[in-house]
């Protein structure tokens, strides 16, 4: 178990203190782990409902974070996973209602029924004004059993609804039907990639396979309906959406608030894939989505997977749950789109600067081209691996997409005109590369491909000071100079080797002379320290391994030189 604790005994405490010191708005009772709001002395003035909820900790931020003005006024929570004792639920009635009354909320588990019902009675007997609503959302189990569906994430919105009502002024009578009227129009399933580790148990509750999910898991890690196979996303917020729809008796043309809740240990990214699916299928199922939220409302602990809620609303309940509160864990809600029409970009032309002049060598240019595509793609993996040692991994799989945007791009590249081609590359690489290497790469095509429209493309020497032009456009725009581990450390030399050409060489002996100098360059770089990019992180440990972005420069330059002198 490997946890942000101190102590597992002492997780609730210390969490609620976490709570309350970071909101000086709430105060925890003495002697037992409630929260409550600070004023809550002046809403029994006002003669206002008190509202208090709880259950077992680890549900987090449920519940202490629905505590404030216009949602809770108390949590009492128990311990992980364990309903509070009576004596704790009746110091917060004792404690913190007023003329008005208390309403409990209480999601349906046999503790916590028996534990805030006796609490309630005990209450009432010495006079205080006591209603207590039980929520059972989750429709993945039948509701033919005795002990009647389970509370879950779905509780939180009944909460929010009664919140309202209690802040307007409105008597415990309608307080209570308020948030009856939301709890029978509220339905929930949950979805399970993973168990979760209560603290005291130091182990998992229990086990799921690699490839395997629970649908309709219960928020302590009770058994679900069925186990299955990890699928797209769509296909199985789809079982979810459909047992929620039959369940729900929900028919066409009915308004609900859909609720995409992340059961503890999910990706924001994965909550709105969910999402996504959510709502185009009550859209498909005929129902108006009047709000939507996605967010952490309530959890098991760290369990990956999500719960979806969809809640009957007329206009009160809708009002109640548009209402403000300050409550820290509740989200406004999002009133979503009806259409996914997607505004066009605006673009820059694809070529930005003058053609330059024609030649007869786009045969040969494409033939390059060609070669270097393969080549990079090839070298996938190598290069993953090298960027893997002193980067993040992603530089071969970087320049294997920027090589198949090329291939794409093949047939409407100008190589008649070289100017023009390298700078139409230069804006293919700028939209497929990404990275770091891509704007590198894109100033470098597009400053070379500048040069050259300005000159005799022809002569070798423009090719020595478009790559030179190249170099500069890499340096001004990503700040490194030779010798700090950089593609620089390859591409310099091989101007270098370019610019001290031997007189009357060809072109494929330059490219030759140049791409030795790029490899010898690339080599290195072992030695050198990064003091650019991701691997400067690195520091000394990068020492001893060649820079992947200098290999690369080299390993296309090469390539480059072979097409050239093939031809
Ligand atoms: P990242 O994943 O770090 O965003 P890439 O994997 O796309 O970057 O590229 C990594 C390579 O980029 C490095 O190996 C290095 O050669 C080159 N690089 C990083 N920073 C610079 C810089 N400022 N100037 C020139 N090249 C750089
Ligand atoms: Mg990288």
């Amino acid at each position: 178990m490997k946890k942000l604790i101190n102590d597992a005994l002492t997780v609730v405490d210390d969490m609620l203190e976490g709570v309350a010191l970071a909101n000086r708005d709430l105060i925890l009772l003495q002697g037992e782990n409630i929260v409550a709001r600070r004023d809550f002395a002046a809403l029994g003035a006002a003669g206002k409902v008190v509202l208090i909820s709880g259950g077992g900790a680890g549900h987090e931020p449920a519940h202490a974070g629905y505590v404030g003005q216009g949602l809770l006024t108390a949590a009492v929570v128990g311990a992980v996973f364990t309903s509070p004792s009576v004596d704790a639920v009746l110091s917060a009635i004792m404690t913190l209602t007023g003329p008005a009354g208390v309403l409990l909320i209480v999601k349906n588990y046999t503790g916590d029924r028996l534990n805030f019902g006796l609490a309630a009675e005990l209450a009432r007997s010495a006079g205080v004004a006591v209603e207590m609503i039980v929520v059972g959302d989750d429709v993945a189990l039948d509701d033919n059993g005795t002990v009647g569906r389970r509370g879950i994430a779905g509780t939180v919105l009944v909460h929010k609804v009664a919140g309202a009502a209690a802040e307007a002024g409105l008597p415990l009578a309608e307080v209570k039907a308020a948030a009856e009227r939301a709890a029978t129009g509220l339905f929930s399933m949950g979805l399970g990639l993973s168990a979760c580790t209560v603290p005291a148990a130091g182990t998992p509750g229990f086990t799921l396979g690699d490839n395997e999910v629970e649908y309709g898991l219960g928020i302590h890690g009770e058994n679900g309906v069925r186990r299955g196979p990890v699928e797209p996303a769509d296909n199985m917020v789809h079982v979810l959406l459909e047992r929620i729809f039959s369940q729900g008796q929900l028919l066409p043309g009915e308004r609900v608030v859909a609720m995409i809740n992340n059961l503890g240990g999910t990706a924001v990214q994965e909550l709105d894939i969910v999402a996504r699916h959510v709502l185009a299928g009550c859209v498909t199922h005929g129902l108006k989505v009047e709000a939507v939220l996605v967010g952490t409302f309530l959890t098991a602990l760290e369990m990956a997977g999500c719960s979806v809620t969809l809640l009957r609303v007329d206009d009160a309940t809708l009002a109640r749950l548009r209402a403000p509160t300050c409550a820290t864990a509740w989200h406004p809600l999002q009133s979503p789109a009806t259409d996914l029409s997607r505004q066009p970009c605006a673009a820059l032309p694809v070529s930005a600067g003058p053609s330059g002049a024609s030649w007869r060598k786009a045969a040969t240019f494409k033939a390059a081209l060609v070669a270097v595509c393969a080549i990079l793609k090839e070298h996938e993996s190598h290069l993953t691996e090298l960027d893997s040692v002193v980067g993040d991994g992603d530089l071969g799989t970087s320049l294997a997409r920027g090589a198949v945007a090329i291939e794409r791009a093949l047939d409407t590249l100008d190589c008649d005109h070289p100017a023009l081609a390298l700078q139409q590359i230069s804006a293919v690489l700028r939209r497929s590369l990404g990275g770091t290497s891509g704007p590198l790469y894109a100033i470098f095509t597009f400053s070379a491909g500048a040069s050259l429209a300005g000159a005799e493309v022809t002569q070798l020497a423009s090719w020595s000071r478009a790559f030179q032009a190249g170099c500069e456009g890499v340096m001004k725009l990503g700040g490194a100079k030779a010798g700090e581990r950089t593609m620089l450390d390859a591409l310099l030399p091989a101007a270098h080797a370019l610019r001290n050409r031997e007189k009357g060489a060809g072109a494929g002996e330059c490219a030759l002379l140049a791409a030795s100098a790029a490899l010898q360059g690339a080599a290195q770089t072992k030695q050198m320290l990064p003091r650019k990019g991701r691997s400067s992180y690195l520091g000394e440990r990068a020492l001893g391994h060649v820079d992947p972005g200098a290999f690369a420069v080299g390993l296309w330059m090469m390539t480059v030189a072979n097409a050239l002198n093939r031809f």
